[in-house]
């Protein structure tokens, strides 16, 4: 079994981002060091009464609009290191997975030469990075306790992250009060996220006793969000679900996927769509795969009113959906754990097309 390293240090409750300036300032030594933060979009108006920035800082908004690129990080790493000759002390990624994976990446990129692609994988990434605190804003993907950037890779036509232990925060400032803003569709997609992931690894093959029991005690919060009494966006319910997307992020290490995220991967690779949204449209199919827990996927959507979109796939040609098969079925290790050695015989390419007419 693989040595497992896990979040070093976290704070967590209502404000308490309040502590980041102190956390800052523990890293910085000499009056010229300085920290480079990197803040969802949704935040480019109130960064400034949220974080401490001092005249050395630098801030970076990252867009969201598309998930991020390994050209993305290249540009950034490139700007940074056209600043200052010393490297910053502290990077501080504060939004949504996009936000907190560009963080993770460029944090990784200043200490280790090449490009951000070199680094797709497992375990090459050789040096540690900067110091990194992650302030997640939306809860669900456990990209802030992942150890893994999910990046997107044009030329490669490939999704793929930094797995290593140095893609690792150094340091999590969880406040749920942070995520009172989201958007109620969005909220529901990306918190499904954790679900979605533990129900695919409880039903794999590949077991951990560790990731089993947090992934049960993802699901039993999760269950309480988007079943329960109080509306899903309640403080409780926003306090609960960024512990269910921490324990779930956290169980990544020694967890697989199965069925829906290679399918999922397709089409964020082929049509642009977002990892959550993406996970939910094929979630809704796997009555086949997954038949209790799409049942129950159905029944969060009935109680929190979320309609998904339709038809996204109506006007895609043969070559479409033979390139949405492609870039799904190379998902192999997921597929494995899901379905076992032959998962090609069981999900056909006839099966996997047909999964994705029905979106
Ligand atoms: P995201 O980062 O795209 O954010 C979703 C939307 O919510 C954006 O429009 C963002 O601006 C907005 N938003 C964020 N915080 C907000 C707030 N407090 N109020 C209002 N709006 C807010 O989406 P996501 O679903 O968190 O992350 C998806 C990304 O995470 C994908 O790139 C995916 O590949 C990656 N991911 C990474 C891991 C990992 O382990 N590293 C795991 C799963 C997914
Ligand atoms: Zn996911």
């Amino acid at each position: 079994m693989k040595n497992t390293k896990n979040i070093p240090y976290y704070k967590f409750g209502n404000n308490s981002i309040n502590h980041l300036p102190a956390l800052i300032k523990q890293k910085k030594i000499s009056d010229n060091d300085y920290a480079i933060y990197c803040i969802d979009e949704f935040f480019k108006n109130s960064y400034s009464s949220l974080i401490e920035k001092n005249n050395e800082d630098l801030v970076y908004i990252i867009g969201t609009k598309e998930e991020p690129k390994t050209s993305d990080i290249d540009a950034l790493v490139k700007k940074i290191s056209k600043y200052k000759s010393s490297n910053p002390s502290v990077i501080v990624g504060m939004g949504g997975g996009c936000t907190l994976d560009t963080a993770k990446a460029v944090a990784n990129m200043i200490t280790n030469p090449g490009k951000a692609e070199d680094y797709q994988g497992w375990d090459l990434v050789k040096n540690p990075g900067i110091y990194k605190i992650g302030i997640p804003t939306i809860s669900g993907t456990g990209a802030e306790a992942s150890r893994t950037c999910v990046l997107m890779n044009k030329k490669k036509k490939l999704k793929l992250g930094m797995n290593s232990e140095f893609t690792l925060f150094d340091q999590l400032i969880l406040d749920p009060e942070l995520t009172s803003t989201v958007h109620r569709d969005q909220y529901f997609y990306t918190g499904l996220d954790t679900y979605i992931h533990c129900i695919e690894s409880l039903n794999g093959s590949y077991r951990h006793p560790v990731a089993d029991s947090l992934s049960m005690e993802a699901l039993r919060l999760s269950r309480e969000v988007f079943l329960g009494n109080e509306d899903m966006m309640s403080n409780s319910n926003r306090q609960k679900l960024m512990v269910a997307s921490y324990l779930g992020g956290s169980a990544i290490a020694n967890s697989f996927v199965g069925v829906v995220h290679p399918l999922s991967a397709g089409l964020s690779v082929v049509l642009g769509i977002h990892h959550c949204l993406a996970n939910c449209l094929i979630m809704n199919q796997m009555e086949e795969y997954y038949p209790k827990e799409t049942e129950e996927f159905q029944m969060f959507l009935n109680k929190n009113n979320i309609n998904l979109p339709e038809r996204i796939t109506s006007s895609l040609s043969d070559n479409d959906f033979n390139e949405l098969y492609d870039s799904s079925i190379i998902h192999e290790i997921p597929l494995k754990n899901a379905l076992g050695d032959n998962f090609n015989s069981i999900l056909t390419k006839e099966k996997v097309i047909e999964f994705f007419q029905k979106i």
